[in-house]
């Protein structure tokens, strides 16, 4: 027996990709991450989740709140020609009869 050339003692089976780096938990950075896990813990997963949900959340309310802001420009370059519009016909019904 050559205890040495036994490596019992090779890290237990984590996700290494390129670098050879452990990957580690995306929602607590302290544990590896195993196989093609996205989290370490249901606990964890539960966490990334509903952060993702937030992300998209907050993506819609962002892309609702630029749509309203164009319609709103829009509306008020609408009002301004209205206002041009109403000015003008004032003006000419001010204007001696003829
Ligand atoms: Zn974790």
């Amino acid at each position: 027996m050559n205890p040495q050339s036994a490596p019992d003692q090779r890290p237990q089976s984590v996700a290494t990709p390129s670098g050879g780096l452990p990957v580690y938990c995306p929602v607590c950075q302290t544990v590896p991450l195993q196989g093609k896990q996205q989290a370490c813990s249901p606990r964890c997963r539960i966490q990334k989740s509903m952060a993702t949900r937030e992300a998209k959340r907050v993506k819609i309310q962002a892309d609702r709140d630029a749509t309203a802001r164009l319609h709103l420009r829009a509306a008020q370059r609408s009002v301004a020609e209205t206002q041009r519009f109403i000015s003008e016909a004032l003006n000419l019904l001010q204007e001696p009869s003829l």
